[in-house]
């Protein structure tokens, strides 16, 4: 396997205090030009960015444990998606697909349909955001069953447009005011078993849903499931096993489509191609962005040829959808994946964050649980001696290792998680590193 060439050194070194002089003064600035409603958890600026490193306006090194909410997977300035995606852009910069189509898009079409699950015969189509990828494949499910209610999910997470809104399940900070929102849209309970009754099944929490699903929608009305096969910004919630196999095998029964929004936890994140593999699944859909295209913006929706074809010609498209640089870029993405061995990298990573993460879920009184696949872990916080959501704890935590150069998220419905997403090239000893900062943080929060 070929070695991973970095551009930067891989180490966190802090010039200023976070943030510095640079990148208050661009604050600043920002104040005045950028609307409030657009926010930034990180206080610096970027300069350059390289395997785990984040470079800043001061000149600061700092640890990157957030890819950009998992998409700078292969890193934000990887050699083959830059070679590539400079290659492309001297050529043309856009044609519109609807109007001159090119190679670039119809090959990142090949290769998506060869990289999900199932054999069966696949058809794929591009856009620009994981939100337009879902939004498409709800109207694809709608024309193929003739009917038109759709199935999500407690702590589901899906977009910010209208119809995505109405599929996401948070308020604040997504939805808060920006009502009425797309109908036909029905949430059932998620598997979630930190917060399920103790020993419930898989089984058991998919037949909860689908007990609603039957009463309150009717089983001949469901035009589509849709679900992430791990919940991202819902805290990175993992079914328990059997939940999605049973799921799939109620839409099979009952002529739904269903979708599995792979667009945070797919593209080699969690050790596999798709999180779907995990759970033995073969969605009749995949949505996917975030992670294909090494931080250029791309989505996409694949799946079953029969279900992807029977929309009407022109009735399905967009602009800039599958923009060619950022198809050269997704061509990049995916061969650089393949030859640095992303997937078994991040692998390797689950394995050195459970090391450096030790025993905190039994040892420290606000530790509920770590959880999570690959390099998509979560630790979910608590108040001591209790299930009760710390979301103060988290906050706290990841504002500490802020100021001491590690990039950090949280996330979760009651916004009580810490989640580890690392570019899958992340240096290993930085990522012990960055680890460290994190353990000694959730000490001193737990003492
Ligand atoms: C981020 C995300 C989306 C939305 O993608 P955007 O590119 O922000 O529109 C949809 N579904 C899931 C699971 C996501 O994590």
């Amino acid at each position: 396997m070929a070695e991973i060439e970095y551009t930067l050194e891989q180490k966190r070194d802090l010039k200023t205090s976070i943030p510095g002089p640079k990148s208050v003064e661009l604050a600043e600035r920002r104040s005045n030009a950028v609307a409030s409603g657009v926010a930034s958890s990180v206080p610096v600026y970027a300069d350059k960015l390289d395997g785990g490193v984040i470079l800043d306006a001061d000149g600061n090194q700092l640890i990157d444990l957030g890819s950009g909410i998992a998409v700078t997977s292969v890193g934000a300035s990887a050699p083959k998606v830059v070679e590539k995606v400079k290659e492309a852009v001297e050529k043309f910069t856009h044609t519109c697909f609807m109007v001159t189509p090119y190679e670039g898009y119809v090959a990142v079409g090949e290769k998506i349909a060869e990289l999900t699950p199932g054999s069966f015969d696949k058809r794929a189509a591009l856009f620009n955001s994981g939100s337009e990828a879902v939004e498409n494949a709800v109207k694809i499910a709608r024309t193929y069953t003739k009917r038109s209610a759709v199935v999500v999910f407690d702590h589901a997470y899906h977009g910010r447009t209208n119809l995505t809104l109405a599929m996401t399940s948070k308020v604040m900070p997504y939805k808060q005011g920006f009502g009425p929102f797309a109908s036909d849209v029905y949430r059932v309970p998620m598997s979630y078993p930190f917060r399920d009754a103790d020993g419930m099944t898989g089984q058991e929490a998919a037949e909860r849903a689908l007990l609603l699903i039957e009463k309150q929608v009717g089983a001949e009305n469901v035009a589509a499931v849709v679900i992430e096969p791990i919940q991202g910004e819902g805290g990175f919630i993992v079914p328990a096993e059997g939940f999605l196999p049973t799921l799939t095998k109620w839409c099979q029964d009952n002529g739904a489509v269903f979708v599995a929004d792979e667009v945070q936890a797919g593209i080699a994140r969690t050790g596999t191609w798709f999180s779907s593999e995990w759970e033995g699944i073969e969605p009749d859909l995949v949505t996917f962005a975030k992670g294909i295209a090494g931080g250029m913006p791309l989505s996409g929706v694949v799946g079953r040829a029969e279900i992807m074809n029977s929309v009407h010609g022109g009735g399905l498209g967009g602009t800039y959808g599958g923009n060619p640089v950022a198809c050269a870029a997704a061509l990049g993405a995916i061969e650089t994946i393949e030859e640095w061995g992303l997937n078994e990298r991040a692998l390797e990573i689950e394995k050195i964050i459970k090391e450096e993460l030790g025993d905190l879920a039994e040892s420290s009184p606000i530790v509920g649980e770590l959880r999570g696949r690959g390099a998509m872990m979560a630790l979910e916080f608590v108040e001591p001696g209790s299930k009760k959501p710390n979301a103060d704890a988290a906050k706290q935590i990841a504002a500490k290792c802020m100021e001491q150069g590690v990039v950090i998220l949280t996330c979760g419905t009651f916004g009580n998680n810490v989640r580890l997403l690392p570019p899958l090239v992340i240096d290993f000893d930085l990522l012990r590193d960055g680890l460290r900062v994190f353990v000694k943080a959730i000490e001193e929060a737990g003492a």
